[in-house]
């Protein structure tokens, strides 16, 4: 495929722009999609009110009078002759469209109006008059130094010139089902649509190859896992598992039991397990997945645990070595900050097997890892992954078992789809003790309260979690941060109390301190960004205080509030806004992940549910797998049939399938 820096026009500036938002390709490039549209109509000098944004056509009445200005600037003016009157134009560094402009040439002017001046102050001129009654202007997610108008050259300008290499993932058997366009064209109309009706048929077409690429890599990798049996014959003796759980300080709920006992079903039948464990957070998946490890190791296999933060890969084995310290079982962790001798020693012992469990994070899917008998592989916190990793752990000749966690409560139908036949426990039942969380939503002017709040709660030995969704201030947002966060906190509890600082910017070692004193009770006020958001378990800490509360969905918010709530003593969540406080207010109410997970997927899509910072599986780039189900549904369908298809000559399409599963 060509290189982004072919593309004419596109400077050494504009490539290293184009990469911080991460269009690398020039595919990359073609399917950066709007992600609005401004329909512009015609308007109407007399509805106008000073200072409205205006789309107007009419004929040049004066010769344009060009100005220039230091610096290489201009300006424009002149008359324009529309349907309801005669208007003033001006418009900066356009000097170039002056030849353009003589006397009764059409043009459609589009800027903001001065009423009082009768003037059009244009980001834009067209030639012509607009054909159509309205005309619908893409708008681009775009970074300083490039504008929409940029990005919209560069788009159009890449399809110019390599259009017709941007591959088709859709094969033709369906592309005449349903009389689709090429693809070319369809990125054309998608770029410059010329009515709403045209622009829907083709987003309905790139949608579809979208998620028939996506459900394609779904049901590869499903059929891959039918296919393939461990070959295993494991014994596993339940009793010495039982006699464990017997010995656990707290005992587990009957949902635990139940997803423990399917665990080891999995485990002993010589089909290669595939299973998902669902439950809201703090419903104790963890220790489960432990027990899962334990039984694994029993019968003489390794395990390997992936966690998607060092932070939580840390606590992870923490609390294994801790729950394990009376079994002979040697456990290691293995993350991005793991120094390099240590790593070697790892490699090595994973290897040898003399290492029988590991966790960590995406640093245990590296190519150097190598495993000498793993049987068993777990994900905490799925959705953080994508498709494609799940691929890739290397191995000696058996295929591991495979577990997958998720606190992120996938409604129903959605989850048949994306996880399709994968087995599923779900825990439902919290443990014993546990009380409600109560949650208020404050504006900012009860500061006051929420302080004395937090006040009561140091008092009584209890720790406090408060969140900000900014690190560090920034010129063009006035979000709270947690850099003002803890110079605030300082001045109110500083003489008392010790309060501290994570976010996702620090490096990992000192983040682990953090954590681990907080953990200690050696801080007690601890301010972070949303990296505390999945799976840390500090119960001692009671409080969670979130400033900005209505810059969060719904489900980050219910992740979040998970924080607290995990001992036996009463816990608070305050959500602080003065806005959105409707949709913040079912916070108030509702306390069932999936409940919430709904309500956030009738009003926000599924944006938020499966995460917005790490792309795991469910980040499309067209399509919304809420609002475009049906389409879904069809490429499923669609897609299963091709793959079983064994009469179709597309080899390289469908080899071209398959390779972007593990290139993700
Ligand atoms: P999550 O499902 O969100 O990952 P965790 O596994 O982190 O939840 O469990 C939350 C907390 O509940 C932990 O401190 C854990 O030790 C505790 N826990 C788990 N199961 C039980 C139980 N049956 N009874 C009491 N506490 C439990
Ligand atoms: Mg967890």
């Amino acid at each position: 495929m060509t290189a982004l820096k072919d593309v004419k026009g596109i400077g050494v500036k504009s490539l290293s722009l184009l990469q911080k938002i991460n269009i690398n390709t020039v595919e990359d490039l073609v399917t950066h999609y709007p992600f609005r549209y401004d329909i512009l109509e015609r308007n109407n000098l007399s509805e106008m009110e000073d200072g409205d944004k205006i789309v107007i056509d009419g004929k040049v009445e004066s010769i344009p009078m060009l100005m220039r200005f230091k610096a290489g600037l201009n300006k424009m003016n002149f008359r324009l002759v529309t349907p309801s009157g005669v208007v003033g134009v001006s418009i900066f560094n356009r000097a170039f469209l002056k030849s353009q402009l003589t006397v009764g040439t059409g043009v459609t002017v589009i800027g903001k109006y001065d009423k009082l001046k009768n003037v059009i102050t244009a980001s834009d001129i067209k030639m012509g008059l607009l054909t159509n009654k309205i005309k619908i202007e893409p708008v681009y997610h775009c970074t300083t130094g490039i504008t929409n108008k940029n990005m919209s050259t560069y788009i159009n300008m890449a399809l110019l010139m390599y259009g017709k290499e941007i591959y088709d993932y859709i094969p033709e058997k369906y592309i005449s089902k349903y009389n689709f366009l090429n693809k070319k064209t369809s990125l054309n109309i998608v770029h410059n649509p010329s009515t709403p009706e045209k622009l829907k048929e083709v987003q309905i077409r790139l949608k579809y190859e979208e998620l028939f690429e996506f459900m394609f890599k779904i049901n590869y990798l499903k059929l891959q896992n039918k296919k393939e049996r461990t070959g295993l014959s494991r014994n596993i003796d339940k009793k010495v598992l039982d006699k464990f759980i017997k010995k656990l300080p707290f005992s587990l709920t009957n949902d635990q039991l139940k997803a423990v006992d399917d665990l080891v079903k999995d485990l002993s039948s010589p089909y290669r397990m595939n299973r998902l464990l669902q439950g809201d957070v703090g419903s104790g998946k963890t220790i489960v997945s432990f027990l899962g490890m334990l039984a694994n190791h029993y019968s003489g296999y390794q395990s390997a645990l992936m966690a998607p933060t060092e932070i939580l890969a840390n606590q992870h084995y923490q609390n294994l070595k801790e729950l394990l310290k009376e079994e002979e079982v040697s456990i290691a962790l293995l993350t991005g900050s793991t120094s390099k001798k240590d790593k070697q020693v790892i490699y090595k012992g994973l290897k040898e097997g003399t290492i029988s469990m590991v966790i960590g994070t995406h640093a245990l899917i590296q190519d150097e890892v190598e495993y000498n008998n793993l049987g068993l592989v777990i994900t905490d916190e799925q959705h953080r992954f994508g498709v494609h990793q799940r691929a890739n752990l290397q191995n000696k000749g058996i295929k591991p078992d495979v577990l997958f966690m998720s606190a992120t409560p996938i409604p129903r139908t959605y989850a048949l789809t994306i996880y399709g036949d994968m087995d599923v426990s779900i825990i439902k039942e919290r443990p014993k003790g546990r009380q409600k969380i109560d949650t208020y939503v404050k504006k900012n002017s009860e500061i006051k309260d929420v302080l004395q709040l937090m006040y009561d709660e140091l008092k009584q030995k209890h720790q406090v979690y408060v969140i900000a969704p900014l690190i560090e201030d920034s010129e063009n947002s006035d979000l709270t941060t947690v850099c003002k966060l803890r110079d605030q906190m300082k001045l109110a509890f500083g003489e008392h109390y010790r309060i501290d600082i994570v976010h996702g910017k620090m490096a990992s070692q000192n983040k682990d301190n953090i954590m681990e004193q907080f953990k200690n009770n050696e801080v007690q006020i601890l301010i972070s960004t949303t990296v505390v958001e999945v799976g840390v378990d500090v119960p001692n800490a009671t409080t969670i205080v979130i400033f900005d509360a209505d810059r969060f969905g719904l489900s980050t918010l219910h992740q979040l509030r998970g924080r607290v709530g995990r001992g036996t003593s009463k816990s608070q969540c305050i959500l602080i806004s003065d806005s959105d406080a409707e949709r913040l207010k079912i916070m108030e109410k509702e306390d069932d992940g999936f409940v919430i997970s709904e309500e956030d997927f009738k009003l926000r899509g599924h944006g938020d549910l499966f995460g917005t910072k790490q792309s795991g599986d469910m980040s499309f780039k067209i399509a919304d797998i809420k609002s475009d189900y049906k389409i879904l549904l069809q490429a499923k369908k669609d897609s299963e049939e091709y793959l079983l298809d064994k009469n179709t000559d597309e080899e390289e399409l469908k080899k071209k399938l398959i390779t972007s599963i593990t290139q993700g």
